[in-house]
């Protein structure tokens, strides 16, 4: 079973193999999470970001793409994009769920052992925290359940006090 934390941080300290980014489709940067990556990882990751860009035209809503990791301390930085809620009838749960499952898979595929998700939709594009966190966990437990031992320590970083909380009370009931 991998390990499973919660911080209360910034992604773009973190020394893990891979972190996620919460990106848009475009791949071309943005602000909140996106934007505290690209100006601390600097400018290798857009640049990998244009190439795929050109290769395949962005990400889709709900998948993942890889780019190294400029002068971040991980090695990889997983770009995903979440969905914007509207009212929870447009699959917005079934998109995050994917985002999750996508991003581990690639790191698997990419041998990444250690990686660090940002709390994806729940800042510009409105998705209900405690949804999204509950949607989260239920992706990386799946995922932890189905591919034993693959990835060795998933890390939630909340970066605000509201998801921080809700994190903890979600894992750790008791505290
Ligand atoms: P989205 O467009 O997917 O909603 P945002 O970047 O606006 O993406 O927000 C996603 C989450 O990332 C929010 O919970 C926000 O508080 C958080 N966030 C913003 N900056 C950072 C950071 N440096 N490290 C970790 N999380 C961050």
């Amino acid at each position: 079973m991998a390990a499973l934390s919660i911080i209360h941080g910034d992604i773009t300290k973190q020394k893990v193999d891979a972190i996620v980014n919460a990106a848009n489709s475009s791949l071309l940067g943005g602000g909140g999470v996106d934007g505290a990556i690209h100006r601390a990882g600097g400018p290798a990751i857009l640049a990998e970001c244009v190439e795929i860009r050109n290769r395949q035209g962005g990400c889709k809503t709900g998948e993942a793409v890889i780019t190294n990791a400029g002068r971040l301390p991980s090695k990889k930085v997983i770009h995903t994009v979440g969905p914007v809620w509207k009212d929870g009838t447009n699959n917005e749960e079934g998109l995050l769920y994917n985002c999750y499952v996508n991003s581990l898979h690639l790191a698997v595929e990419h041998a990444l052992l250690s990686i660090a998700f940002p709390n994806i939709s729940t800042g510009i594009y409105g998705y209900p925290k405690v949804s999204a966190a509950n949607t989260a966990i239920r992706a990386v437990r799946d995922f932890t359940d189905s591919n034993f031992g693959k990835i060795k320590a998933i890390v939630f970083v909340c970066f605000d006090e509201e998801n921080y909380e809700l994190y903890t009370q979600i894992l750790e009931p008791a505290s």
